[in-house]
């Protein structure tokens, strides 16, 4: 069976960047499962995938714009201390959810603190990095109605709910 649009499929992946440093990986765990053309996995990985079968390997690398985007200069911000009352100590490298500009929630880091200032960060980890995909497809079957539904794979390597 092909990977097609609502096919439930299983890979086994590692994910490196330029430097060839392991940034993720399903070694040691389940197959991650998806459901293609739902936009689970990033749309660089999702369009090498379309036609492939199970026991194919590949490696694919994805540019940021088909993976977390370019690192964007306007989503770094400064911000006043006070603004994070209820937090009893600021770190470099926290994380706080924020609403983005078009309502969305958004991941902001914190980069530097100095002072009373604080320079957050809304752009993803991975923004503006070139990712590289070593992947083998693991197992292909059609998609329940129900996942279709859901958007997603129920069961392992997918949602429990
Ligand atoms: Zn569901």
């Amino acid at each position: 069976m092909l990977i097609a649009a609502n096919k439930a499929v299983s890979i086994d992946y590692t994910l490196t960047n330029d430097a060839g440093e392991v940034i993720d990986s399903s070694a040691g765990g389940a197959p991650l499962a998806y459901l293609h053309g739902a936009g689970n996995i990033i749309g660089g990985l999702e369009k090498a995938l379309l036609g492939k079968q199970a026991g194919d390997e590949l490696d694919v690398a994805v540019e940021p714009e088909d993976a977390y985007g370019e690192y964007s200069a306007e989503l770094v911000a400064t911000l006043n201390r006070s603004m994070f009352e209820g937090v009893d100590e600021l770190e470099v490298g926290m994380q706080f959810h924020a609403s983005g500009p078009d309502g969305g929630m958004q991941i902001v880091t914190i980069r530097e603190l100095e002072g009373d200032d604080v320079i957050v960060d809304g752009n993803h980890p991975l923004a503006g990095q070139r990712l590289h995909f070593k992947v083998k497809v693991v197992s292909v079957r059609d998609a329940s109605e129900e996942e279709v539904a859901h958007g997603h794979i129920h069961g392992e390597g997918g949602h429990h709910h």
